[in-house]
């Protein structure tokens, strides 16, 4: 990775005035009424880890001139960016060659979930210490995003220890225990790992659901009920794949042959006979604190239904294209006024973990899609996703002072030159935390 992790310019809890020729302090104004959102000449007040204020520089001094400015002459002030999607500890599985972002697994998805449950299985049996290495690997991964500017990662794992990756780390990680399981002995263990969890003060996590592929409907339920109690985040992967929308309309297809291989078939799950959204819609689950992840295969009908239910959608395009998953459309999501949040995904069907190659891989896949609103939701949409949105997201008044300097080389000229640049420069982008 080419970005440079540089300490904090500024001391922790000092006040500061940030000036900078432009400061992108909200992007969404396609999808939003912003107050303020990409300022020449900006600046951004910050007092005891807090924004006071943005705006141009000029009227940020004149309320609170005599406090310290800090000049950032060739940088771009912007809100850290949010992984809405992640598993930290697949981060040992290297499925992906470095540069190789087509896929082997387009025609059947199951061969990639055989290839990495062999990985992982053939990692935890052959290697001494292997959680201790799976908990270093996926601190090392968390290290990196940190280094290019992730604030937030919302972080998905099969292993309780995986809670520990994020501790202690600069970037805060919000991890999610995934349980799963379609046959009625895999469904019971889960229901009993969920109680446990659920009456563990100890654990400050919560549960989420795998896939409508891999658990039952009432364990789905079990989950997003428990979570809902709570104020969590139910997190699912839907529509990813063809296959899986051909399961649960069919009961047939690769996902039947996978599931009776692994000995995860039992004959009681009954077939919905309808598309991922429309059945987690059936549900009953989905509402403004689901994060539907993917989101790949739907229809017309699904995006309003997701839409109405406030719904979160979080989009992988680096996986979603060495699977050859498809592209999700984005396009219709926007117009229904549903602004999505990108992730990463894991290792294993993504070369590099970093959400600068996610936006530009999206500007690659869908063209017609505005720099501002994909850098949105590098920041916003995730922080809406994640419930965080009063914290992070876009740089406003209240909100933390997690802020970037991007350095956007030779494409300063116009907002449409840096949005630009921050959208398709990918992992080349250099950035320095300010606060
Ligand atoms: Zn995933």
């Amino acid at each position: 990775m080419i970005n440079q992790a540089k300490p904090h310019a500024a001391k922790k809890n000092q006040p500061m005035i940030h000036r900078a020729p432009w400061v992108v302090a909200d992007a969404s104004s396609e999808i939003y009424e912003v107050s303020q959102d990409i300022i020449e000449d900006g600046a951004v007040f910050v007092y005891e880890g807090l924004i006071r204020a943005v705006g141009k520089f000029k009227d940020v001094i004149k309320e609170f001139g005599g406090y310290p400015i800090q000049e950032h002459e060739h940088g771009v002030l912007a809100p850290a960016l949010i992984n809405s999607h992640c598993h930290l500890e697949l981060s040992h599985l290297d499925l992906v060659e470095p540069g190789k972002d087509q896929t082997l697994y387009s025609d059947d998805p199951t061969l990639w979930i055989r290839d990495l449950l062999k990985a992982r299985d053939n990692f935890s049996q052959n290697t001494i210490d292997a959680e201790k290495q799976i908990l270093s690997n996926g601190s090392q991964v968390l290290q990196h995003m940190s280094a290019e500017g992730v604030g937030f990662v919302g972080d998905i794992g099969n292993s309780l220890a995986s809670r520990l990756i994020g501790q202690g780390q600069s970037t805060k990680v919000c991890f999610l225990l995934e349980l799963l399981g379609l046959a009625k002995e895999s469904e019971a263990k889960s229901l009993v790992r969920l109680g446990e969890v659920f009456s563990d003060d100890s654990l400050d996590i919560s549960c989420t659901a795998h896939a409508p592929y891999s658990t039952t409907p009432g364990l789905i339920q079990a989950i997003k009920n428990n979570g809902d109690r709570r104020g969590h985040i139910f997190s699912i992967h839907a529509a990813e794949s063809r296959q899986e929308v051909e399961f649960l309309q069919t009961g047939s297809g690769d996902f039947l042959d996978f599931l009776r291989d692994r000995g995860g078939w039992d004959n009681t799950f009954k077939v919905p006979g309808m598309g991922s959204v429309h059945y987690l819609e059936s549900l009953g689950v989905l509402n403004d604190k689901t994060i539907c992840v993917h989101v790949v295969h739907v229809d017309h009908e699904e995006i309003e239904t997701l839409a109405s239910r406030k719904a979160k959608i979080c989009l992988c395009p680096g996986s979603n294209r060495f699977l050859g998953s498809g592209k999700a459309p984005v396009t219709e999501f926007l117009t229904h006024g549903i602004l999505p949040a990108l992730g990463t995904d894991s290792k294993a069907s993504n070369a590099l973990l970093s959400i600068w190659r996610e936006m530009r891989l999206l500007r690659e896949d869908h063209p017609g899609l505005s720099p501002e609103t994909v850098f949105s939701m590098a920041t916003r949409g995730g922080a809406e996703a994640w419930g965080i949105d009063s914290e992070l997201g876009t740089l406003e008044p209240g909100k933390q002072a997690r802020i970037l300097k991007v350095y956007c080389q030779g494409s300063m000229n116009s907002r449409e030159d840096i949005l630009e640049y921050m959208t398709t420069a990918g992992e080349s982008v250099q950035v320095e935390w300010v606060e």
